[in-house]
């Protein structure tokens, strides 16, 4: 983080779920938070009480100029922004098949356009400064995928990899940037937040339409606990080497090591044909 001792965090998505448990950490913590939600009403208990380093402000992502405006109003009452967290987003269960294009641009809008363009808005002030860490909330299934939520993990695998990119052009600048990947957290992402396609066909049923079931299954009994999300994150951006990657709770990273046992095995088995593509002279 900086050498401020009180950094001023902004985290947007904070009306419920891991963005409300991080925003109320920051600010046990004595830090200052711009703490956004698409209706500032719902995060008014969160602010309560911190009035003198803290304020709600209303940020949908997918909108330019509260961006703007949020951006604005939380420098000039909290000063430079040290810690941005891109946390708002939501899922969306469909086979590819019966994706609504409407559902999938929205999917998008937020959980990459809007990250990309709030990330925008923060960065020439952390430029500036010459310090900040941009901490991207991914998901497990930025790494891996699965039936039914092909859409959603396009979005993440899209934060994995602008943020790859991202830390690579401002790590030089003094700039860290987190790609954080939560397994499963008991939020409202697989219960109220969740957004499904009307359309079903009948030959995904057994394939997207049980992992459909089985992701709204989950709601309510997940075992990764938000508030130890919290903590979990802000060791990772008050750690003097911040990780790249911060995979959350067991079944992120079991799911992950066997993730990269499998992309082993398959690159190695097909290492011959691999190797036969390039020109046989060259180095
Ligand atoms: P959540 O309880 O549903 O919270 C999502 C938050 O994002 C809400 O505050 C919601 O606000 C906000 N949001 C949605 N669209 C928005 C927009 N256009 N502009 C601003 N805010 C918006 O779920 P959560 O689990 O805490 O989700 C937080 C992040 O973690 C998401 O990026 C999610 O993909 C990721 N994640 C969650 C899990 C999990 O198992 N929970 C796992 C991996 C990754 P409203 O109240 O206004 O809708």
């Amino acid at each position: 983080m900086s050498a401020n001792t009180t950094p001023v965090w902004f985290i947007t998505g904070c009306s419920t779920g891991l963005g409300r448990a991080l925003a109320t950490a920051v600010l046990e913590r004595g830090w200052k938070a711009a703490v956004t939600a698409r209706d500032p009403r719902t995060v008014a208990d969160v602010v309560s009480g911190h009035e003198d380093r803290a304020l709600a402000l209303a940020l949908d992502v997918t909108d330019g100029a509260q961006i703007a405006a949020a951006v604005k109003a939380a420098t000039a009452a909290l000063g430079p922004i040290d810690v941005l967290v891109n946390n708002a987003g939501h899922g969306y269960l469909a086979a590819l098949e019966e994706g609504e294009e409407h559902q999938v641009r929205a999917l998008f809008d937020t959980n990459v356009f809007g990250l990309v363009d709030v990330t925008r808005a923060v960065l020439p002030g952390m430029r500036e400064q010459r310090s900040g860490h941009i901490v991207n909330i991914s998901s497990l299934g930025g790494l891996a995928a699965f039936g039914a939520t092909g859409y959603y993990h396009a979005t993440k695998f899209a934060v994995e990899g602008l943020s790859e990119s991202l830390a690579a052009e401002v790590g030089p600048l003094g700039i860290n940037v987190t790609i954080v990947e939560p397994g499963a957290f008991r939020t409202n992402w697989s219960g109220p937040s969740m957004r499904q396609s009307a359309t079903r066909i009948e030959d995904y049923e057994a394939t997207a339409g049980a992992r459909r079931k089985s992701t709204l299954d989950t709601y309510g009994h997940q075992p990764g606990d938000p508030e130890r999300a919290a903590a979990a994150i802000m060791a990772a951006v008050d750690a003097e080497n911040p990780p790249l990657r911060l995979l959350l709770g067991k079944v992120a990273l079991d799911v992950a090591l066997a993730r990269l046992d499998s992309l082993r095995t398959n690159f190695t088995t097909w290492r011959d044909v691999t190797l036969s593509a390039d020109y046989p002279d060259h180095d």
